[in-house]
């Protein structure tokens, strides 16, 4: 019968190497999950700026294509002004406004220009130096999720050669007995614990005198009449 203690608690150092290896897989996931969510924050980062250098060249170029345009009509007007067609002073008063007119509007034009110029230019420096950034920061990320998952396949393996183990121990083991433990094992840490003297290692309580002669005897499996946990 002290075969079956030996074989308890052998099973539970199992557990505990079995429920530090979970331990350490469910960390080392949780450290690839933060890992994948920062490499996909930074290529949000950077996919908003691409965006936003984009709307600003694009923004640069229809203001360019606006001037174009202003200037083809000054021009034009220019033209007719001075072409000695227009001959009635009303008219040329009228030709004169809409000329001052398109040169107001012109270095309007070309006074946003400058700004929207200004404003490619940022971002497309700060774009330069993030993708530089990012693509260092991302490599590193990479570099570290590939190491936790092979960390975490090499946690899986020990933890599949530790359950086939387990299983050879168990089947080893009296079926009433195996509930039992199992059962302790979804209430303490400990199923198997020593006796210090006639008190419980786990619950801490005095047993009786009786019960501490029989675990100290090994005379069969002898369990807590307090906890119910196996003595040894
Ligand atoms: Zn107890």
């Amino acid at each position: 019968m002290s075969d079956i203690l030996g074989l308890l608690q052998k099973l539970q150092e199992i557990d505990h190497r079995g429920d530090n290896l979970k331990q350490k897989i469910t960390k080392r996931t949780r450290e690839g999950e933060t890992l994948e969510e920062e490499k996909r924050r930074i290529e949000e980062e950077l996919r908003l700026l691409k965006q936003a250098l984009e709307q600003a060249r694009l923004a640069l170029a229809r203001k360019e294509l606006e001037l174009k345009e202003a200037e083809e009509k000054w021009m034009t007007t220019k033209n007719k002004l001075y072409s000695g067609e227009i001959t009635s002073s009303k008219e040329l008063a009228q030709w004169e406004k809409s000329m001052k007119k398109l040169e107001e509007t012109k270095s309007l034009l070309e006074d946003e220009i400058l700004l929207e110029m200004e404003n490619v230019e940022n971002l497309e420096r700060e774009f330069r130096e993030k993708t530089k950034l990012f693509s260092e920061r991302e490599k590193d990320l990479v570099q570290r999720m590939a190491f936790i998952e092979t960390e975490i396949a090499a946690l899986r393996s020990d933890l599949a050669s530790l359950e086939a183990e387990r299983e050879s121990i168990a089947a080893l083991l009296p079926q009433e007995i195996l509930i039992r433990y199992e059962d302790l094992r979804k209430k303490f840490p400990n199923a198997v614990v020593p006796l210090a003297g006639e008190i419980c290692e786990g619950c801490h309580l005095t047993v009786p005198t009786v019960v501490a002669k029989a675990v100290r005897r090994r005379e069969g499996v002898v369990r807590c009449p307090n906890c119910g946990r196996f003595l040894c």
